[in-house]
């Protein structure tokens, strides 16, 4: 059989320079891209390492043993990433995502957590600080993450079946022990648990039920994630993405589900809730959620911005290249510097590749090997 060749171009070392302030600089939280989206969600990669080689992610023929980490050096400290959160957190953000690789490899994350508990919006209310791991050392972190200020943690989860779950785990990880992960979060007192899976059609599709039975009335919330073409490396095909309108078609041949309204703007998930005997929605059973990110695309609602680990901010996940803001950190710019060119940066936002997908030409730069690494940016 031909060897599968997957190129990995390294963007790392071509960051963008940080724009100038090209429009006046406005007040605090009415920072708009040239869409008119507002900037509220912090997504920070804490490490570019992980335990698993989940095929869709980091593909074990591309993240071997040769393949180059960052070193420590490259990464930003626990007190660059709070400087730069609590400066987005300036510009309107009031949500922060701790993600990666697996966040939970990063050595004391939890003194990040509490740093950044410290900080507040806008409006002087407590930030959501939440986390999206793979549950693989959970059980042994959960209370000291509740402890140190986490308010909520999302789990990766693609199957319940051990043969499939070790199978795109790639190296042989168990679901008990993820499940085990979950049990702890919930009595550490982790709130709004919610758990992503993504779906790949003929490889876990018929886990689909058997997840939604699982976690229905359990208070987790179970996500179904249409498999991206995010990165370059994993090979992505189109007949591989089960549309999430056949994933709520499955769940409905057993359950019966009422659509829910978005509890935010910005809200990436579809929900559906469980309904009762009496056929209308009951929350003691919970929801489920369907995020399209492929069949329909949310960029009009998009206010997320991405922080690399080594400081780079990424304005979609599907960027080719980041703005360098540990230059200015490590350069010794004030704040208001660095105010000033996350300002400018956000509002010369234009991306929107979702919804171009499907009209882009195969050799665009946005489709080809260009794309950054989602392991690299987070999720
Ligand atoms: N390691 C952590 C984890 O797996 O939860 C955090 C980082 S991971 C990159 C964040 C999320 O991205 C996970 O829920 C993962 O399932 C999802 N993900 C990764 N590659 C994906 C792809 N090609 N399509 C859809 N979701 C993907
Ligand atoms: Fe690791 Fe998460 Fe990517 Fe899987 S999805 S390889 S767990 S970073
Ligand atoms: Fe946001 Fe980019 Fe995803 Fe659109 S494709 S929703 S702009 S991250």
């Amino acid at each position: 059989m031909a060897e599968r060749v997957i190129p990995l171009i390294d963007q790392r070392s071509r960051p963008l320079d940080v724009p100038r302030a090209a429009q006046p600089f406005l007040a605090p939280g009415h920072l708009v891209d040239t869409r008119g989206r507002p900037l509220r969600d912090l997504r920070i990669s804490v490490t570019d390492r992980c335990n698993f080689r989940c095929s869709y992610c980091m593909p074990k023929e591309v993240f071997d043993k040769n393949h180059q980490y960052l070193p420590h050096a490259s990464l930003l400290t626990f007190e660059e990433i709070t400087r730069l959160a609590r400066l987005f957190i300036g510009q309107g953000v009031r949500k922060l995502r701790l993600t990666g690789g697996e966040p939970l490899l990063r050595k004391g994350l939890e003194a990040l957590i509490e740093q950044l508990a410290t900080l507040q919006t806008l409006e002087g209310d407590p930030l959501d600080i939440t986390l999206t791991t793979n549950g693989a050392l959970l059980q042994r972190k959960a209370k000291a993450l509740k402890a140190a200020g986490l308010n909520r943690v999302t789990i990766s989860l693609d199957a319940l079946d051990d043969t499939v779950f070790r199978r795109m785990n790639d190296v042989d990880f168990p679901v008990a022990d993820v499940l085990a992960g979950i049990d702890a979060a919930s009595a550490a007192g982790l709130d709004r648990i919610k758990v992503n899976m993504v779906v790949k059609r003929g490889t876990n599709d018929h886990q689909i039920l058997p997840m939604a039975r699982h976690f229905r009335g359990t208070g987790i919330t179970l996500r179904f994630i249409e498999y991206m073409d995010v990165g370059a490396t994993n090979g992505w095909r189109m007949d591989e993405v089960l549309p999430s309108s056949e994933v709520v078609r499955q769940l409905q041949s057993e359950f019966a589900l009422i659509p829910l309204e978005p509890t935010t703007t910005g809200e990436t998930a579809e929900r559906w809730g469980y309904a009762g005997l009496d056929g209308k929605y009951d929350p003691a059973l919970g929801e489920i959620g369907v995020i399209s990110s492929v069949t329909h695309a949310f960029c009009g609602d998009c206010n997320r911005a991405r922080l690399s680990t080594e400081g780079s901010v990424y304005l979609c996940l599907f960027a080719g290249q980041g703005y360098d803001l540990r230059s200015m950190l490590r350069g010794g710019a004030s704040d208001d510097e660095i105010q000033e060119a996350i300002s400018a940066i956000w509002q010369g936002r234009t991306d929107r590749y979702s919804e171009l997908r499907a009209s882009l030409p195969e050799k665009s730069p946005q489709k080809s090997s260009r794309r950054v690494e989602m392991s690299y940016i987070g999720g």
